[in-house]
């Protein structure tokens, strides 16, 4: 059985559609597709009207939270109850803190003597779409300033960054105890992916397994073997549950449906610790 919980579709930075998306991972053999928009759960109204015999899918979110000393962490958000309306307001207010942001970063680069315009930002977002660098990137690649997303981000859009600007994000704290309070688990997205920029030190590990944190995704492509070493040694240690998954975008990264995947006795024991069933299959 193929477990894939974590992929993102043109509700975020994703270029398929959730029908598309649906359809490719049926296409790819998967049996339960998990869809974590970023800060969205817009693409689950599609995702399920797409789904067919054979494919389950897991609604969620990739939740952008911010740690007290400012480093990025992603809370992968699954099975909670999207009525909720405090974690439904969170992501809400990060979704529209996100243009605000676009703005500052826009002006630095345009302060660097490069042409271009919230406008052009814009042209490259979904209706509805939460907004992110990645747009920014395909509107700088259609302008002709970098050839692609990773060049993009390679070169003007990493974290490090001048024209780098963070966005308004709950802690991960914060998330994993509103996920829990909306019923759902929460799981660390690809918690040592370095190359991104700092990643958390083991404290603060610490506090968010005091938090509430379910599991950790350890099979990701962004984590080198001896990082899925440390991870696995952690995730026993906290009894954690252990994911893998792909993070597919689309044609805006390189990582293929299914890439990595999940063990069914892992996602069992996830699946179980939501507080009602929400997987959706006809
Ligand atoms: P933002 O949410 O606006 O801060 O943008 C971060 C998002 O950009 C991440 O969640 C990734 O999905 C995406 N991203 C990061 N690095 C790259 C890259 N090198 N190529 C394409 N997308 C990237
Ligand atoms: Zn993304
Ligand atoms: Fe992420
Ligand atoms: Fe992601």
């Amino acid at each position: 059985m193929v477990i894939d919980l974590h992929t993102h579709t043109n509700f975020s930075d994703g270029t398929d559609t959730p029908t598309e998306l649906i359809n490719k991972a049926l296409a790819a053999g998967i049996k339960v597709i998990g869809l974590t928009d970023h800060d969205s759960t817009g693409g689950w109204q599609e995702a399920t009207a797409a789904l067919r015999p054979g494919i389950a899918l897991v609604p969620g979110a990739e939740i952008s939270c911010q740690t007290t000393d400012g480093i990025s962490v992603h809370i992968l958000g699954l099975l909670f109850d999207s009525s909720n309306t405090e974690l439904m307001n969170t992501l809400e207010k990060t979704r529209e803190n996100r243009h605000g942001r676009m703005e500052k970063i826009i002006a630095r680069i345009n302060q660097a003597g490069i042409d271009i315009s919230m406008k052009d930002v814009l042209e490259q977002l979904s209706d509805g779409a939460t907004l992110g660098r990645p747009h920014l990137a395909d509107a700088l690649v259609k302008k002709g300033v970098v050839a692609s997303r990773d060049e993009a981000f390679a070169q003007m859009l990493h974290n490090n960054s001048k024209y780098y600007v963070a966005h308004y994000s709950p802690t991960p704290e914060a998330a994993i105890k509103l996920i829990k309070a909306a019923g759902g688990v929460s799981v660390i997205a690809h918690p040592m992916a370095s190359h991104r920029g700092r990643t958390i030190s083991l404290e603060t590990f610490g506090s968010l397994i005091e938090a509430g944190l379910d599991g950790i995704e350890v099979d990701h492509r962004d984590h080198s073997p001896d990082e899925k070493a440390q991870l696995i040694a952690l995730a026993r240690q906290a009894n954690l549950v252990m994911t893998g998954a792909s993070d597919y975008h689309g044609n805006g990264k390189l990582n293929q449906l299914g890439e990595y995947t999940t063990e069914p006795a892992q996602w069992e024991r996830l699946e179980s610790t939501a507080n009602a069933r929400r997987v959706l299959a006809i």
